[in-house]
C-alpha cells in the first residue's frame, strides 16, 4: 500500500546482483533467490526476512499473511478463511489447502430468512451479524500447509507480525480509507471501535497504529498452538462474540447474533483438495476446486476460448471473446458450483474439451442477452444445443480480500488468497484480541432458491470465487497470480493471463492494464481507462459498458503475480496504481535487463 513507481531495474549495469539487497517498496522487483508481492510493504518486507534467512515459500507466505493479519486487519486476520496453491519443486506437483470457513451445525437453509417477511434479511443487514460469522479457517490452514509444506513452526513465523504490531506501522491512505468506509458500523460494536476508531474517528494518514491485543493473541497462539481457538479458550470467546455480539446498548442497528457454537470449531479441518488444471496453449493452468467457484471458471473460460482464433493485432474481438466466454462460464458456476461435500459438482465435465465445445457455439460475433442460462455437463455434447432453462441473475458478494505470491530459491511457489469477506468482515471485534470475525457465510445464497447448490447447511462452506493460480510450462513453474474482488476475482485473473499469454504484455503491463468483468449480468462492468480504450468497438459489437461501481469505485481487484523470468530468475509484480499499490520484492535484487 504505497505509491511509488519505481520499477527497482534502474541502478546498476545489466545482469548485475546489487550488493545491497535494500530495494525501495515497488510493484515490479526482478532477481534471485526468492521474491514476493502483496498489497504491502510491511507484508512484503517481512516475507524477505523470512526467505532471506533460509525459510521456505510457505513459510514466508504463512508469515506475511500474519503480518498482513496487523497491517490489513480489514481483509485478512484470524477471523477469516482463505485458498492456496503450493507448488513443491521436490516432486513438481500442484496441491491445495483449503482454509474455507464452514457453517455452524445449528444452520440452515432459512438461517438467512426473516420470519416476519418470510423473505432473505437484506445482505446489508447479513453483513454485520454474527449469522455471517463463519468457522475461521485460517489458523488451520496455516498449521496444515506448514506441516505438509513449511519448514519453521508457527510461532516463529508469527514473531515478524508480533513485532509491527507491537511497534504499529505508519497509517496509509488505504487503510484510512478502508476504516472511513466502516466507521458507522465500527462505532456501533464496541471493542471494533476502541479498537479501530481511536479518539472516535478513522486514524489520520501519517500516524501510527498500534495493536498491542494483537500482539498478545499471537503470543499466546504460539504458545498454545492452534487447539487454542479450535477446542480452547480462544474458540470460546469467539463463540461469546457471535452469539451476543458486543453491540453498544445506544445503537440502533440491528446485530443479529450467530449460530456458532465451541462443537463447530473443533470439528473444523482445513483440507488438503487435488486442484484444478487445464491446458491452454500449452501451458498447465492450475486452479482451486470447490467449494471454490475460481479454477472451475477460469478453466471453462480458457477451453472454451482455446477453440476460438488466436487474437491478432486488433486486441477488441479477443476481448469480445473473453467478455462472452465469462458470460457462459459464470451461468454454469451459478448452478454448479457449491462444496463438493453437499452437492454433485460435475467439475470433471465442467472442465472437459467436449462441454467447452458445446458452450463455445455460443459465441457469436455479437454479445448476447444476459443472464444466459447455464449448460448441461452432462458427458453428451453433440452439434450446438441450446440450453432450456431460464438465466438467473448474480447473487450479491462482497468485493474484498488479499492476494499474494511468494517465491522461494528452491522453486517452491506458493499463490494464496486470503480474506474476511468484506473490507472490515462482520465488523466484530474478538474483544481484547484485536482481530475481527469474517462475514464469509453471505457468501452462500441467502434466499432459499430451490436448486441453488449454495443454500446454507450444517457444516457447509459457502462458495467462493478465489483463484489462486499457478501456471507450469514445460513442467515448471511460469507464472502464479491471484486477486481479491469478490465475483470479479475470476475475470482479473483471466486478464492478466490473456493479457500475458494471448495479448503480447509482459507481466507488469498485464496486471497493470485496465480491466473488464462480465459476470452473466446485462451489463458489462469495466475500469474507465477500459471503456476509454476499448468502449466503442466493444459496444460496436453490442456490449453495454458501465464503469464498475466499487469499491473501491472504478477499480478492479488488486492482483498480486510473479513470473520465472528463468528458472530461479524471478519477476514479482504487485498493483502499480490500483489501491494506492503493492509491494513487489526479491531477496537478491537484478538491477538492468533481465531478460
Ligand atoms: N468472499 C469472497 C469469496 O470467497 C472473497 C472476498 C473478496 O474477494 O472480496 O469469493
Amino acid at each position: 500500500m504505497f505509491t511509488g513507481l519505481a520499477t527497482g531495474l534502474a541502478l546498476l549495469a545489466p545482469g548485475r546482483v546489487a550488493a545491497a539487497p535494500a530495494a525501495p517498496p515497488a510493484p515490479v522487483a526482478t532477481g534471485w533467490g526468492g521474491a514476493v508481492a502483496t498489497v504491502d510493504a510491511d507484508a512484503s518486507r517481512t516475507a524477505i526476512e523470512v526467505l532471506r534467512s533460509g525459510g521456505n515459500a510457505m513459510d514466508a507466505a504463512v508469515a506475511a499473511v500474519a503480518t498482513l493479519g496487523v497491517t490489513e486487519p480489514y481483509v485478512a486476520a484470524l477471523g477469516g478463511g482463505g485458498f492456496l496453491l503450493h507448488y513443491d519443486a521436490r516432486t513438481g506437483r500442484v496441491q491445495t489447502v483449503d482454509g474455507r470457513e464452514t457453517a455452524p451445525a445449528k444452520m440452515g437453509e432459512r438461517s438467512f430468512v426473516d420470519p416476519a417477511t418470510g423473505r432473505a434479511i437484506p445482505f446489508e443487514e447479513a453483513v454485520t451479524s454474527g449469522l455471517s460469522v463463519g468457522v475461521p479457517g485460517t489458523l488451520a490452514q496455516w498449521d496444515l500447509a506448514l506441516r505438509r509444506f513449511g519448514s519453521r513452526p508457527l510461532g516463529t513465523l508469527l514473531k515478524p507480525a508480533i513485532g509491527v504490531a507491537e511497534r504499529g506501522f505508519t497509517v496509509d491512505q488505504e487503510f484510512h480509507d478502508q476504516t472511513a468506509v466502516n466507521a458507522a458500523r465500527f462505532r456501533d460494536i464496541v471493542p471494533t471501535r476502541r479498537l479501530f476508531l481511536p479518539g472516535g474517528a478513522p486514524p489520520p494518514v501519517g500516524s501510527t497504529f498500534r495493536n498491542p491485543d494483537l500482539a498478545r493473541t499471537y503470543r499466546t497462539l504460539a504458545e498454545r498452538g492452534p487447539d487454542w481457538l479450535y477446542g480452547g479458550g480462544l474458540g470460546r470467546e469467539v463463540v461469546a462474540a457471535v452469539r451476543r455480539p458486543p453491540v453498544d446498548p445506544a445503537a440502533t442497528r440491528r446485530v443479529r447474533p450467530g449460530l456458532l457454537a465451541e462443537g463447530d470449531l473443533a470439528r473444523y479441518r482445513a483440507l488438503s483438495r487435488p486442484p484444478t488444471r487445464v491446458r491452454y496453449r500449452g501451458l498447465e493452468v492450475y486452479g482451486m476446486a470447490p467449494p471454490s467457484s475460481g479454477g472451475s471458471t477460469v478453466g471453462e473460460v480458457l477451453n472454451i476460448l482455446a477453440g476460438l482464433p488466436r487474437p491478432g493485432a486488433d486486441p477488441v474481438p479477443a476481448l469480445h471473446r473473453y467478455l462472452e466466454a465469462s458470460r457462459l462460464a459464470y451461468a454454469d458456476r451459478g448452478r454448479y458450483i457449491g462444496d463438493p461435500a453437499y452437492v454433485d459438482v460435475p467439475l470433471r465435465e465442467l472442465l472437459s474439451p467436449g462441454f467447452a465445445a458445446e458452450r463455445r457455439c455460443l459465441v457469436t460475433g455479437r454479445a448476447a442477452a444476459s443472464p444466459v442460462p447455464p449448460g448441461s455437463p452432462d458427458g453428451r455434447y453433440a452439434g450446438c444445443p441450446v440450453p432450456a432453462a431460464a438465466g438467473r441473475p448474480l447473487t450479491a458478494e462482497g468485493p474484498q480480500t488479499t492476494h499474494l505470491v511468494v517465491a522461494d530459491r528452491w522453486g517452491n511457489v506458493v499463490s494464496y488468497t486470503v480474506t474476511i469477506e468484506q473490507f472490515g468482515g462482520s465488523g466484530i471485534t474478538v474483544p481484547g484480541r484485536g482481530f475481527l470475525l469474517n462475514n464469509e457465510l453471505t457468501d452462500f445464497t441467502l434466499e432459499p432458491t430451490p436448486g441453488d447448490p449454495n443454500l446454507p447447511a450444517p457444516g457447509k462452506r459457502p462458495r467462493s470465487s478465489m483463484a489462486p493460480t499457478i501456471v507450469l510450462r514445460d513442467g515448471r513453474p511460469w507464472l502464479a497470480l491471484g486477486s481479491p474482488g469478490g465475483s470479479t476475482i475470476i475475470t482479473t485473473v483471466l486478464q492478466i493471463l490473456l493479457n500475458r499469454i494471448d495479448l503480447g504484455m509482459d507481466l507488469p503491463a498485464a496486471v497493470a492494464a485496465p480491466r473488464a468483468t462480465q459476470r452473466n449480468t446485462p451489463q458489462t462492468l469495466a475500469e474507465l481507462a477500459f471503456i476509454e480504450r476499448y468502449g466503442a468497438g466493444l459496444r460496436a459489437l453490442g456490449h453495454d459498458l458501465a464503469v464498475f461501481p466499487g469499491p473501491p469505485a472504478g477499480q478492479i481487484g488488486a492482483a498480486a503475480a510473479l513470473e520465472f523470468l528463468r528458472p530461479g530468475l524471478v519477476q514479482a509484480v504487485a498493483e502499480p496504481v490500483r489501491r494506492h499499490g503493492g509491494s513487489a520484492r526479491v531477496v537478491h535484487p537484478v538491477v538492468g535487463p533481465a531478460r
